[in-house]
């Protein structure tokens, strides 16, 4: 799908508020009258369009930020919710039955590999985690019972990139729904045109990008959509992980800057990756020739919007990882924190944070080292600034020498 532009689709929706507001009106109500008890009957048998019944099933606000983030990922429909794994988890339970088998890449958010690895296993599903980017190796992975194909675009906190083409022919050819987390590469990568059927995000990041609040939204057909929101069946529905209406109304705000937001992040990310890299760190991000899924993400990718903001950089030990992250911290280049997608650049340990729920013999087998800082790039106005004074940092910690930097 060429000409396919996920911020200008976000732009030509347009909602008023009640008095001709710029915004849409919020709508400040649990519960919606019915001028019939008939109507009442028909909307909870579902047959009512355009009437709503209780705000966990859904609201105008969530609405209308539902139609924007569909418009975004080219889906038929969406769903928002409280949170990233309030829209993971009831996916794949809505997906799953007891018994049933999913193929996953092993590099995934730390709280999706729990719910995989410790909790549905309660349930009956059981999930074989793979190397994602070994096509042969997911597809040898399939057996009978496989439902779901599940993924990042970029995983976290490698930075590995998943094929989603690839990815989708053999869903397709297995009967499985490729299901992949895209909160790493929003605008940058549109998951359902190459194939996915299912695109998740948690809005807590890129999206709403003000650290602030938490999000996510499902990305997906009308009557995947319908299902989860099913007043009888519906995992959203039932399971209860709904947004508040003033929450989605102030996400759908941020949502409108985001795409200049995504090209300063990858702009700035790049800058900083190439020099790091030219300094002789071990660095990964997307953008650059040594990544080993360079080529492959390059054909990927809506190209205004970059590689993203995400960037690794391998310091060598743990003690200098933490040193780093507290001198950059006090010379105010960034906050030693979790989360990613802010104006502020967040930098943190994976090993021992957002990964910390894989056990270490797996980290060690992943890649995922000791010294490894996850940054996330922020929307620093001058960028060769941060970078000379992150070089400093490295500088005064024997990170870098001075000799490798002239
Ligand atoms: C943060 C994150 C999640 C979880 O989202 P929450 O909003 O924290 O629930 C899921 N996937 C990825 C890739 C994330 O970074």
């Amino acid at each position: 799908m060429k000409n396919f532009n996920p911020a200008d689709n976000i732009q030509d929706l347009q909602y008023f508020g009640e008095f001709g507001g710029v915004n849409p009106s919020i709508s400040d109500s649990s519960t919606y009258t019915f001028l019939s008890a008939k109507t009442m009957f028909d909307t909870f048998e579902g047959n009512m369009e355009g009437c709503y019944l209780y705000s966990r099933h859904s609201s105008p606000s969530n609405l209308y930020l539902d139609k924007a983030l569909a418009a975004m990922e080219g889906t038929e429909s969406a769903n928002v919710s409280a949170s990233g794994m309030g829209a993971i988890t009831p996916t794949l339970l809505q997906l799953c039955d007891s018994g049933d088998h999913i193929v996953s890449s092993r590099t995934i958010y730390g709280g999706t590999y729990a719910f995989l690895k410790n909790f549905t296993p309660r349930l009956g599903i059981k999930t074989t985690f793979v190397d994602i980017t070994k096509l042969d190796i997911v597809e040898a992975a399939i057996t009978s019972k496989t439902k779901v194909l599940y993924c990042e675009t970029v995983s976290n906190p490698l930075l590995e990139v998943a094929d989603i083409a690839g990815l989708a022919k053999i869903a397709k050819k297995h009967n499985l729904k490729l299901v992949v987390d895209n909160t790493f590469s929003p605008l940058s990568v549109s998951p359902a045109t190459l194939g996915a059927d299912i695109v998740i995000h948690s809005l807590t990041k890129y999206i709403n990008g003000s650290s602030d609040t938490v999000g996510g939204v499902t990305c997906a057909s009308q009557e995947f959509i319908n299902d989860l929101k099913n007043v009888n069946s519906g995992a959203s529905m039932l399971l209860g992980p709904t947004m508040d209406s003033l929450r989605s109304a102030s996400v759908m705000k941020n949502l409108r800057t985001l795409h200049i937001r995504m090209k300063q992040h990858s702009h700035n990310a790049m800058y900083l990756a190439e020099r790091f890299e030219k300094n002789g760190l071990k660095t990964v991000y997307p953008g650059l020739k040594s990544h080993p899924s360079h080529e492959l993400y390059a054909t990927m990718i809506n190209p205004e919007y970059g590689f993203g903001g995400m960037m690794t950089l391998d310091v060598g030990t743990l003690a200098k990882a933490n040193a780093l992250m507290e001198l950059m911290q006090a010379k105010n280049l960034g906050y030693l924190a979790v989360s990613l997608g802010f104006y502020k650049t967040l930098f943190s340990a994976p090993g021992t944070s957002t990964s910390s729920e894989i056990p270490m013999e797996e980290q060690i087998e992943m890649g995922l080292t000791d010294g490894l800082i996850r940054f996330s790039i922020g929307l620093d106005n001058d960028i060769e600034r941060t970078y000379q004074m992150m070089k400093e940092c490295m500088v005064e910690l024997n990170i870098l020498t001075a000799e490798s930097i002239s």
